[in-house]
């Protein structure tokens, strides 16, 4: 398994930075995963100098974003040119106010892990608890951390138009496991699908499973945005449709920035794909 590697200057230039917390935490699943990484330059660099995933993890250094790496990830999501230069997905330690953020390199990377169903991971804390997902899936993790971190945490679950249908199927497949979640929150239509499912599964009538804000377009991406900044909302299960033009494209970057500013506390899953393998990873712990 090959992941992308990248993050942003705030997050690789301390030794406490969020890239060193996450190679130190994680080195022992990344070990046993037998992880390859494709590290865009400077990523690459600090992971050296830090002395972070040195010998025996095998990484690729990608030119510097200047010079074409975020590009050239992309592609490689994609498939690549050749297929030993295919990747399994990416981590970026996203930092909102770095300008890069907003890069069609960046926006086009994400968009191609959607498009393939390929983990997009833009956080501190979606990355430690991406590794754990994988270990649980190659036999060398405890689903029971996942199950855990669950207590407590809020969930948001939101689908565009072309996705309704996949998300009140993945609702009705994991509903046990996405009824532990102390709550849910999701954008109207959604919320409302989620709400009429719920209810004909047992649910208390009258008692909304999920707490519904407006619809997306009308503000409910930032109505949600607003609850991770105030860390009242933990993971966001986000299926996006990466085949139409949005017409509140900037509410959902709004809300997926809001989540990079939340990054210790936060996680976001932006496919169907994503969340079922997370889905999935849980499920030996009776879910
Ligand atoms: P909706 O909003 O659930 O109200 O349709 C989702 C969106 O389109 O962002």
């Amino acid at each position: 398994m090959r992941f992308g590697l990248v993050a942003h200057r705030i997050h690789r230039q301390d030794a406490d930075g969020a890239l060193a917390r996450w190679a130190r935490g994680s080195e022992a699943q990344v070990r046993a995963l037998g992880l390859g990484l494709h590290a865009v330059g400077g990523t690459y660099d600090a992971l050296a100098r830090l002395g972070l995933l040195q010998h025996g993890v095998p990484t690729v250094r990608l030119p510097t974003g200047m010079q074409g790496g975020v590009m050239r990830l992309a592609s490689c999501i994609a498939g690549g040119l050749a297929p030993e230069h295919a990747l399994d997905g990416v981590i970026y330690f996203v930092d909102p106010v770095d300008p890069s953020s907003l890069y069609p390199e960046t926006l086009a990377l994400k968009r191609q892990c959607v498009i393939h169903g390929k983990p997009f991971v833009s956080t501190a804390r979606g990355a430690q608890e991406w590794m754990a997902v994988e270990c649980v899936h190659a036999g060398v993790g405890d689903a029971a951390v996942l199950s855990q971190a669950l207590d407590g945490q809020t969930v948001a679950l939101i689908a565009h138009d072309a996705l309704k249908q996949r998300m009140v199927e993945f609702a009705a497949k994991h509903f046990e496991l996405l009824s532990r979640f102390a709550s849910r929150v999701g954008t109207g239509t959604t919320g409302s699908l989620l709400n009429e499912l719920a209810w004909s599964r047992g649910w208390p009538a009258g008692q909304p499973w999920v707490t519904r804000y407006q619809s997306g377009p009308m503000g409910g991406d930032a109505q949600i945005a607003e609850l991770v900044l105030d860390r009242r909302c933990h993971k966001t299960i986000f299926f996006e449709d990466p085949h139409v033009a949005r017409q509140h494209e900037a509410d959902i970057q709004l809300l997926e920035r809001a989540v990079c500013t939340a990054t210790e506390h936060t996680s976001c899953f932006n496919s169907p794909a994503m969340a079922e393998r997370w889905a999935a990873a849980l499920a030996p712990a009776g879910s």
